[in-house]
């Protein structure tokens, strides 16, 4: 059961007259239930014929002598399509297993070290655009519990993001701190920004402001849906400010004193 609390009428100082509303949601419930295992079960069934797919063209790639210049090129579509299709697979089934999991699973880490390894491991791919990639933890504390898998996921995503819709030479930066027993993880850009009609629907699965783009840079459009998500089962939210023509940050905002 759904209960909410509406203000009807004041009535006068500090006294107001109130309506509860309580909505029996088991339906609603249930049919989100057989969503997500029907997502969960069609991603585990596509997964064999897909890897065959790509297996067989792989192979394929290795024995192109007598093949027509339409033929390789059709064969190259075929496998850049595929891993296309397994990378949504992959985020899918992280999608699903986010949505059914009851709980996190906190460890004590090294977030420091954590943070370093995950911008070591984006390198490559900024370096590539000739962007400058900063990394800022200095107001960390040594050791935090948190769900190690689960943030870095998050924060990857994040990452991933900013690199791929900044352009050429710009700046994208990862700032770590905790100030009140929140922790806060920063991932900002100076890229396009993202407008502000925009920037509700952005977290659904598969919204993207520009579809034909998103797809040219590689996107599954479920990276914000997983962030959201695992910011929500650490009882936390992520915020986002963000300007067209003035860069975009995501804010990751993880209270700790919720699951310590
Ligand atoms: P995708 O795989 O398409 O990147 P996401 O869920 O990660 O899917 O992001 C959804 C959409 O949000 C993207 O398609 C893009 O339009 C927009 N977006 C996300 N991050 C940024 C960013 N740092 N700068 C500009 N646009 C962004």
């Amino acid at each position: 059961v759904a209960a909410s609390l509406l203000p009807e009428r004041e009535l006068g100082a500090n006294q107001w007259r109130v309506v509860l509303v309580l909505v029996d949601i088991s339906d609603l419930q249930h049919l989100e239930r057989v969503r997500t295992d029907f997502v969960a079960n069609v991603t585990h069934e596509m997964r064999s014929p897909l890897a065959a797919i790509v297996g067989f063209g792989e192979t394929m790639t290795d024995e192109t002598d007598g093949f027509s210049e339409v033929a390789k090129r059709c064969l190259d579509r075929i496998l850049t399509n595929s891993h296309r299709l397994t990378n949504i697979l992959d985020d899918l089934v992280r999608l699903s297993r986010l949505e059914n999991a009851g709980d996190v699973q906190h460890e004590a880490i090294d977030l420091r070290a954590k943070l370093e390894s995950i911008c070591t491991s984006f390198r490559e791919l900024s370096d590539d655009k000739h962007q400058t990639l900063r990394l800022d933890h200095e107001a960390l504390p040594s050791r935090l519990s948190v769900d190690a898998a689960l943030l870095e996921q998050a924060i990857k995503n994040l990452l991933d993001n900013a690199i791929k819709y900044t352009p050429e030479g710009g700046t994208v930066a990862v700032e770590a701190r905790v100030v009140e027993r929140t922790l806060t993880i920063d991932v900002s850009d100076d890229g396009p920004g993202i407008p502000l009609e925009h920037q509700q629907r952005i977290f659904e699965r598969f919204y993207r402001v520009d579809s034909a783009r998103s797809r040219a840079v590689g996107g599954t459009g479920l990276g914000l849906a997983i962030v959201k998500h695992a910011a929500a089962l650490h009882g936390g939210q992520v915020v986002l400010e963000s300007r067209p023509g003035a860069g975009t940050r995501f804010s990751l905002r993880i209270p700790l004193e919720e699951w310590r």
